[in-house]
C-alpha cells in the first residue's frame, strides 16, 4: 500500500496525456489556445504505459485519462486498450468534453471502463458557445445519449461561474429526474492559464447547495463513497443524482488519494503544487524502474498537507500561468 508522509493512502492517478483540446473553455484555456507543448514535450504512449506499469505495481488503483481533451491526442484507445490490461489495475475512467467521443464509446465499454465524466457547463447551446468558444454542443449531448445507450456510469461535471452559468443549476439537476446521471457541480479554479488569482469565489459549494434547496426543498444527503472529493445527495424520484465538489474551497484534503501526472511528464503530488519531479525526464536519462520507484516513494513523502499550502508555494513563482488543461482537473 502506497502511503504518504501524512499517512494518507494513495492509490489514484489522474493522467493528462496531451495539453491539446478541442474547444476553449475561458475557466481553462485563452481564446487563442495554449503554447502547445511539441511532441518532444509530451511522454510517449510507451513512457507513459511504463509509468503507469510501475504505479499500478506500488498501490496505483484506479487510473483516469485526462487532458487536454484525451480524444485530441492520435490513436489514444490504443493507450487505454494498453492500461486496461494492465494486472492489479481495478478501475480504468475517463474525463471527456464529448465533442469527439460518441463514436468510440462501444469501444470503451468493450475493453472495461465503466464510467466516464463528460464535462457540460449548460443546457442552452448559445450559452455553451459562450463559454466553451466552440459550437459543439450537439456533439456533446450525442455523447450523453450513447454512454447512456450503452450503460455507462455517466457523471456530468459543470463548473459553476458567476454571470455564466448560475442559471443551469436548476435545469441540469433538472436532468437527474429521468435520466440516470450523477450531475457534479465544482467550484471555479485559478487555473485559466492566464495566471489570474483571486482570493475567493461568489458561488462556492455552500451558495450553490442553497440554490438547488430553494427548487428541491426534499433534497437529502447521502454517504460519500469513502475518498469522494463531492458532497452527495438524492433526490425523490430522480433516476440520477447531485454532487458538489469544493474544489476552491479544498475541503476534501484530509483525505486526498490522488497524484497527478501532466502531458509533459510532471508528477503532481496536489492539484495546486507546481509540480514535484518530471518521469519523463527521468525515463530519458534511462533511470531503472527500482530507481524510479525509490524517487517516487520519496517524492510521496514530501506531499503538502492540504491544498492551500500547495497553492503558497506555487504562488512564489510569479510566472507560473498553470491552465487546467495541463493539470487534467
Ligand atoms: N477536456 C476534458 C474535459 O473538459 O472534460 C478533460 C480535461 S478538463 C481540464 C477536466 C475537468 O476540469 C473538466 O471537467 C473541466 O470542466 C474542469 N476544469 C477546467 N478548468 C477548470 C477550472 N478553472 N475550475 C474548475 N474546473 C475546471
Ligand atoms: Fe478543453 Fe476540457 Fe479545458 Fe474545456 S476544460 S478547454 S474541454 S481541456
Amino acid at each position: 500500500m502506497l502511503l504518504d508522509n501524512h499517512g494518507r493512502k494513495i492509490n489514484y492517478l489522474r493522467l493528462a496525456v496531451t495539453d491539446r483540446c478541442n474547444l476553449r473553455c475561458f475557466y481553462c484555456m485563452p481564446a487563442e489556445g495554449l503554447d502547445w507543448l511539441s511532441r518532444r514535450e509530451l511522454m510517449t504512449y510507451e513512457e507513459m504505459l511504463r509509468a503507469c506499469s510501475l504505479l499500478v505495481k506500488m498501490g496505483i488503483e484506479k487510473i483516469r485519462i485526462t487532458g487536454g481533451e484525451p480524444f485530441v491526442r492520435k490513436d489514444i484507445m490504443q493507450l487505454l486498450t494498453a492500461l486496461s490490461k494492465l494486472d492489479g489495475l481495478k478501475e480504468l475512467s475517463l474525463t471527456t468534453n464529448g465533442v469527439l467521443t460518441a463514436p468510440h464509446v462501444a469501444e470503451l465499454k468493450r475493453i472495461g471502463v465503466r464510467s466516464v465524466n463528460l464535462s457540460l457547463d449548460t443546457l442552452d447551446a448559445n450559452r455553451f458557445f459562450a463559454i466553451t468558444r466552440r459550437d459543439e454542443f450537439a456533439s456533446v449531448m450525442e455523447t450523453m445519449e450513447e454512454l447512456l445507450k450503452h450503460d455507462m456510469e455517466v457523471k456530468i461535471n459543470t463548473v459553476v461561474m458567476a454571470g455564466k452559468n448560475t442559471q443551469d443549476i436548476i435545469p441540469l439537476v433538472e436532468l437527474t429526474k429521468n435520466l440516470p446521471v450523477s450531475v457534479r457541480f465544482i467550484e471555479e479554479m485559478p487555473f485559466n492559464g492566464e495566471g489570474h488569482s483571486y482570493s475567493g469565489i461568489v458561488w462556492d459549494y455552500v451558495r450553490i447547495f442553497d440554490e438547488i434547496r430553494q427548487t428541491f426543498p426534499d433534497i437529502q444527503k447521502v454517504p460519500d463513497p469513502q475518498y469522494s472529493t463531492s458532497y452527495n445527495y438524492s433526490i425523490p424520484g430522480h433516476k440520477g443524482s447531485v454532487g458538489i465538489i469544493a474544489a476552491y474551497s479544498r475541503t476534501f484534503c484530509g483525505t486526498c488519494n490522488r497524484i497527478r501526472i501532466t502531458p509533459q511528464g510532471t508528477l503532481k503530488n496536489c492539484l495546486y503544487d507546481d509540480g514535484v519531479l518530471n518521469i519523463k525526464d527521468l525515463m530519458r536519462l534511462r533511470i531503472s524502474d527500482t530507481e524510479l520507484e525509490q524517487t517516487l516513494r520519496r517524492a510521496f513523502n514530501t506531499r503538502e498537507k492540504d491544498g492551500w499550502q500547495a497553492e503558497q508555494k506555487r504562488l512564489e513563482n510569479p510566472n507560473f500561468h498553470e491552465s487546467m488543461a495541463t493539470i487534467g482537473g
